[in-house]
C-alpha cells in the first residue's frame, strides 16, 4: 500500500493544500485541496472516498470531483463514511442548492454518487486493503481511520482533540507501524483548540503518553504560519517520540 500525501495543511496559503492523501491510485481519503493537485487521469481513476468528517478543509474538492469525472465513468464513486457525516453531506452539500445531488444524476438508477454508511465497529475491504473507523472527538460527528494492510496497519486520526477510546483503538491494534495525528494550534491557542476540538502540543503529548503501541508518529494539520513552533513545543513535550510533520508530497508505504 501505497499512501501519497496530497495535503496535510491546517489551512491554504503559499502551496499549501488542506487534507487528502491518495491510497494506491484508486482510493482518496478525504477531499479537501490538496485533491487539485492531481491530474485529471488520476481524478478518473478514484473509486473509493473516505471521509472523516464533513468539514470544508476536508470535503471541499468532492463535489468538484464529481462534477469532472461523473460524465467518463461507467460506475459511480463510492463515499464511504459514518451514517452521521453522509446525512450532513446529504443534507448541507449535495442538497440541490449548494451543488446538485450526484446520486440521482444521470438517475437514481444509475448515478455519479453512492453514499456508502460505514458505522463504528464496521470494516470496509478494497482488494488487500481494508478501513475501519475508529472513534475520535471532534466538533461534527468524526471518525479516524485504520488501513490495514498485509504488511501491518496505518491509522489517520482526522480531526480530533483528546479522546481516550481514540488511544484504547489504537492499543488493540498490534501490528500499528505508522500513526498520521494531528495538532492544529500551538499551546497558547489552547483555549481556541479545545474549544474547536482540536490538538495542541500539551494534549498531543498526553495522548501519546498513554500509547502502548509504537508506530512512526507524523504530525498533520498544522495552522499555516505556526507549523515549526507547533512542532518545537511538540518536540518538547513529548520528547520519548520522534514526531516529524507530515509533509504534502510525501509518500508512505506500507509493503
Ligand atoms: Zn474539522
Ligand atoms: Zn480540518
Amino acid at each position: 500500500m501505497k499512501l501519497t500525501i496530497l495535503g496535510c495543511s491546517g489551512g491554504i496559503g503559499s502551496g499549501r493544500h488542506t487534507t487528502s492523501f491518495l491510497v494506491d491510485d484508486d482510493i482518496l481519503i478525504d477531499a479537501g485541496t490538496g485533491i487539485t493537485t492531481l491530474r485529471f487521469e488520476q481524478l478518473l481513476a478514484i473509486d473509493h472516498v473516505f471521509i472523516t468528517h464533513s468539514h470544508l478543509d476536508h470535503v471541499l474538492g468532492l463535489p468538484l470531483l464529481l462534477d469532472a469525472v461523473g460524465e467518463q465513468r461507467t460506475s459511480p464513486v463510492v463515499v464511504h463514511a459514518l451514517p452521521e457525516v453522509l446525512e450532513i453531506l446529504a443534507e448541507d452539500l449535495f442538497n440541490w442548492r449548494l451543488w446538485p445531488d450526484f446520486r440521482a444524476i444521470p438517475s437514481v438508477a444509475s448515478p455519479w454518487l453512492r453514499f456508502d454508511p460505514l458505522p463504528l465497529g464496521a470494516m470496509c475491504t478494497l482488494g488487500q486493503r481494508s478501513f475501519t473507523p475508529l472513534p475520535v472527538q471532534h466538533v461534527v460527528p468524526a471518525c479516524g481511520i485504520q488501513i490495514r494492510t498485509p504488511a501491518g496497519s496505518l491509522v489517520f486520526s482526522g480531526d480530533t482533540t483528546q479522546s481516550a477510546a481514540f488511544v484504547s483503538a489504537l492499543n488493540a491494534i498490534p501490528d500499528l507501524r505508522h500513526l498520521i495525528i494531528e495538532t492544529s494550534f500551538e499551546n497558547a491557542l489552547a483555549d481556541i483548540a479545545r474549544e474547536s476540538q482540536h490538538h495542541w502540543p500539551d494534549s498531543l503529548a498526553a495522548e501519546l503518553a498513554g500509547l502502548s503501541v509504537h508506530p512512526e508518529v507524523w504530525i498533520t494539520h498544522l495552522k499555516p504560519g505556526n507549523e515549526a513552533a507547533i512542532m518545537a513545543e511538540l518536540r518538547a513535550a513529548a520528547p520519548a517520540w520522534d514526531v516529524t510533520a507530515l509533509q504534502q508530497g510525501q509518500v508512505i508505504r506500507l509493503d
